[in-house]
C-alpha cells in the first residue's frame, strides 16, 4: 500500500474516529436527536435508553460496579477538574491537605493551584528519573488532614504506567480518596477502579478513537461513597454532580470506542508494541546517542520519548514536517519552555530540548515505521552534521567539564 501523507505519530494528543465509532454515533445526531432528560415524549425515551446503556458499558470497561458510577463531562479537563475541586470543597471540614505528583497533566495540577490560592495544601511527590511515582513516597507525603491523592495511571509524555493498584492499598488503608486521571492508559494497560481500590477516576472519548468533547468522571457509591460539590450549577443533571444537556451521540459513541477496545484492546496492544520497538530499533541501529525517557519496561505500547542528544527536537520536528509528532519543549505552551514532565525526572535542559514524543496507534503501518525511521534518522544526522558540540564530542571532548564563556 501506498504511504499517505501527512503520517501521525501523535496519539497521546488525540486519535482519529474509529468509523465504526462514527457509525454508531450517526443515528444520534440525525434521527434519534431527542434531549436525554425529556420525560414526556419517545425522542427522549430513546435518547436516555441509549445514554443508560452507554453508562453501563463504560462502567464494565473500568470494573466499576454500577452504570450510576459514571458521570459524563465534556473531556478529562472538565472530570480531574471536578475531581479535584468537588472533593476539596467537600471534605474541606474533614481536612485541607492533597496529595499528588509533579508529572500530571495540567488539567490536575493547575486545579491543585487553584486549591492552593484558596487555603487548601498540595505536596507534589516527584517521579524518579525513570517516570515512575513510588508508593512509599506517597504514603510518607499522608497526613491526618490528607482527603485527597491524585496519581495518573500513565503519563502523557513517557507513557510511564503507575503502580496505581500499591497506591490504591495505601489510600484505603488510610481512609484516602484516590482520583487516577486514567485517560493515557485505559484501554492499553489494565485498568480497574475495583481492583485498584480507585475512587474518582478521569477517562475521556478522544483518546481511544471516540469523539472529542465527551469524557466522564468515575465517582465510586460505595466502601466509600464518595461525595462531591459540583462545578455548575443547572437543570441537576448527572444525580446532580454534572448540569448539561448530555452529548448523546457522544456518548454512545464513547461506549462504542470502549467496546471495541474490550474486544480487541489486548491483540492491538500487542501489535502496536511490536511497531513501537521495531521503530525503536530501527532508530537505535542507525543513530548513537539516543536516550529513551521514561520506564523502559513499564510503559505504554504505543509510547517512545527519545532524546536525540545535539539535536533541537524543534528543529528536528521541521526537518520531518509530514510526520506528526511532539517535542518536548512546545507542548505545554506557546513560549519555549522545556517539557515539566521530564525536568522534574531530572533530565537536563539540552536533553529536555532534544526530545521528540512519538505517539503509535490504531492505524498506524510497519510501512509508515520504516518510513519514518528512515527519515528521522537521515535528518538527525544531516543536524548533528552542523552541530560543532557533536563534533568535540566525537572527538573525545567532555563536553560537561567545559567552562562556558557566555550562556
Ligand atoms: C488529554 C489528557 C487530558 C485532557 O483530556 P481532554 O478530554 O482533552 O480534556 C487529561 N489528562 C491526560 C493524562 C491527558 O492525556
Amino acid at each position: 500500500m501506498a504511504l499517505k501523507f501527512p503520517i501521525y505519530m501523535d496519539y497521546h494528543a488525540t486519535t482519529p474516529l474509529d468509523v465504526r465509532v462514527f457509525e454508531a454515533m450517526k443515528p444520534y445526531f440525525l434521527e434519534t436527536f431527542g434531549n436525554a432528560a425529556s420525560r414526556t415524549h419517545q425522542f427522549g425515551w430513546t435518547a436516555e435508553a441509549a445514554v443508560e446503556d452507554a453508562r453501563e458499558t463504560i462502567a464494565r470497561f473500568i470494573g466499576a460496579s454500577s452504570g450510576k458510577e459514571i458521570v459524563f463531562t465534556s473531556g478529562a479537563t472538565e472530570s480531574d477538574n471536578l475531581a479535584i475541586k468537588g472533593v476539596a470543597e467537600y471534605y474541606a471540614s474533614k481536612g485541607n491537605h492533597i496529595v499528588t505528583t509533579t508529572i500530571e497533566h495540567k488539567a490536575v495540577l493547575d486545579s491543585c493551584k487553584r486549591l492552593q490560592k484558596q487555603g487548601f495544601e498540595v505536596t507534589y511527590v516527584s517521579a524518579g528519573p525513570d517516570g515512575l511515582v513510588n508508593p512509599d513516597d506517597i504514603r510518607a507525603a499522608l497526613t491526618d488532614k490528607t482527603i485527597l491523592v491524585s496519581v495518573m495511571l500513565a503519563n502523557n509524555e513517557v507513557g510511564t504506567i503507575q503502580p496505581i493498584q500499591e497506591i490504591g492499598k495505601i489510600t484505603r488503608e488510610r481512609g484516602v480518596l484516590l482520583h487516577c486521571d486514567a485517560v493515557q492508559g485505559l484501554g492499553k494497560t489494565p485498568f480497574d477502579v475495583q481492583a485498584m481500590n480507585v475512587d474518582l477516576a478521569s477517562i475521556t472519548a478522544h483518546k481511544l478513537y471516540g469523539p472529542k468533547g465527551c469524557g466522564a468522571l468515575y465517582v465510586r457509591r460505595s466502601k466509600p461513597r464518595v461525595r462531591l460539590v459540583a462545578e455548575l450549577d443547572g437543570g441537576g443533571h448527572e444525580r446532580g454532580m454534572r448540569s448539561g444537556t448530555l452529548n448523546v451521540p457522544g456518548i454512545v459513541g464513547f461506549a462504542k470506542a470502549c467496546s471495541i477496545l474490550m474486544e480487541e484492546g489486548a491483540a492491538e496492544a500487542e501489535r502496536i508494541r511490536g511497531l513501537r520497538d521495531r521503530l525503536h530499533q530501527r532508530l537505535t541501529a542507525e543513530l548513537d546517542e539516543v536516550v529513551l525517557n521514561g520506564h523502559p519496561t513499564l510503559r505504554l505500547p504505543g509510547n517512545l520519548n527519545l532524546s536525540f542528544s545535539f539535536v533541537e527536537g524543534e528543529g528536528l520536528m521541521m526537518a520531518i514536517k509530514d510526520v506528526a509528532v511532539s517535542s518536548g519543549s512546545a507542548c505545554t505552551s506557546a513560549s519555549l519552555e522545556p517539557s515539566y514532565v521530564l525536568r522534574s525526572m531530572g533530565l537536563d535542559e539540552e536533553l529536555a530540548h532534544s526530545s521528540i514524543r512519538f505517539g503509535l496507534g490504531r492505524f498506524n503501518t510497519e510501512e509508515e515505521v520504516d518510513y519514518v525511521a528512515a527519515l528521522v534518522a537521515e535528518k538527525v544526522k544531516k543536524l548533528r552534521d552542523m552541530s560543532p558540540l557533536y563534533e568535540m564530542h566525537k572527538e573525545g571532548v567532555d563536553l560537561k567539564s567545559i567552562e562556558w564563556a557566555a550562556h
